[in-house]
């Protein structure tokens, strides 16, 4: 009997995912995909991931009839799709569930370090009530670099334009309507990083945009500008991050997601050999996540309970239009 299995699925989810699927076999496993729960998947046909889910050829290997596997996000680079690809599995995502909703997070990381939020709240909860040395920022007035314009990108424009900011972006594909209609201008990367008090990443992550941000790109940003990342950790270069920060390139950083957070999680169910080949990376993220500068969150851009129901609504539709034999989402 076909079966479809979901990985790193909370409680709420299964009911409201049997309601959605009624007349499928539909199993689920709370813990998220790695070497070992595979094996869970092992006479599975269909597969459903988290964006935490480390989908590696080992992983692929335990799934014997796999047919279809579709990820409950926008970023599907935590998939191996070459090996899924020569197995003639296919893959699809969920493309545009919450393009508001991590564009307003990209403003709740940006106010919180422009605005000392955190070290706010913090020295206030203490009860500590002096705050006149924690001095912030106006977005009224700055720049804003949009490095990606897609769904979540073109979202944070329209809000930047809310606060009075000037808005430029960079995309290797430029979408001419969206900046006619929300007046921004379109420059290259260099001229982005050199005139932006702001740069915000929205790009996924690929290829050619491991370690967007490099020891070569913080010499061209501008001294004491805000570094926001919602889109993939490995789009930094955590090295250079941190040489910016101590350098005062930045005077701040809002992350949702950081180079190796799997194993900054510690859910890789990785060997120990990697772990060690990649000790220097978590030090340094670790680094990160003691300045005060910045603020770190772990990966969480996405939800809200609305993106929540659109998410799992799209994945249902998804797996429905897969049996019928017209998959949809693609990637
Ligand atoms: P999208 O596909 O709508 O837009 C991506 C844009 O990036 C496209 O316009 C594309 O042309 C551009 N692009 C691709 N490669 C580029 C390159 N090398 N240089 C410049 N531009 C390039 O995607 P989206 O919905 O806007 O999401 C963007 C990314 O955000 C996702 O891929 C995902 O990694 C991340 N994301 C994170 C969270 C979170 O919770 N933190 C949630 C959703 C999405």
């Amino acid at each position: 009997m076909n079966k479809t299995v979901f990985f790193e699925i909370k409680e709420w989810e299964k009911s409201y995912l049997r309601s959605k699927l009624p007349n499928f076999n539909l199993q689920f496993c709370s813990q998220s995909l790695n070497e070992i729960s595979a094996g869970n998947a092992g006479d599975a046909d269909v597969v459903c991931l988290s964006a935490r889910c480390v989908m590696n050829e080992k992983s692929i290997e335990k799934m014997k009839k796999l047919r279809y596997v579709t990820t409950r996000s926008t970023g599907y680079d935590h998939i191996d799709r070459g090996v899924l690809k020569k197995m003639g599995v296919l893959v699809s995502n969920v493309p545009n569930y919450g393009d508001n909703t991590v564009a307003e997070y990209v403003f709740a990381l940006l106010l919180s370090v422009s605005r000392r939020v955190c070290e706010a709240e913090s020295r206030t909860r203490k009860r500590d009530f002096y705050s006149r040395d924690l001095v912030g920022y106006d977005l009224k007035g700055k720049t804003i670099g949009v490095v990606g314009t897609g769904n979540i990108g073109l979202s944070v424009i329209n809000i930047a334009k809310g606060f009075g900011m000037k808005a430029v972006a960079y995309d290797i594909n430029e979408n001419k309507e969206a900046s006619h209609d929300l007046g921004f201008d379109y420059i290259s990367l260099e001229d982005l990083f050199k005139s932006s008090d702001v740069i915000t990443l929205h790009v996924p992550y690929n290829r050619s945009t491991h370690h967007l941000i490099n020891m070569k790109s913080i010499r061209l940003i501008k001294r004491g500008s805000f570094l926001i990342n919602t889109s993939r950790g490995k789009v930094c270069d955590t090295t250079a991050l941190l040489g910016g920060l101590k350098e005062d390139i930045f005077a701040g950083m809002g992350l949702d997601v950081l180079e190796e957070e799997e194993f900054i999680r510690g859910e890789k169910g990785s060997p120990v050999s990697r772990f060690l080949r990649d000790r220097k990376m978590i030090f340094e993220s670790g680094a990160l996540l003691n300045d005060k500068r910045v603020v770190v969150t772990a990966h969480n851009a996405y939800n809200t309970k609305e993106a929540a129901l659109r998410i799992l609504d799209s994945t249902a539709d998804n797996i429905l239009a897969f049996k019928r034999g017209n998959p949809v989402n693609l990637v």
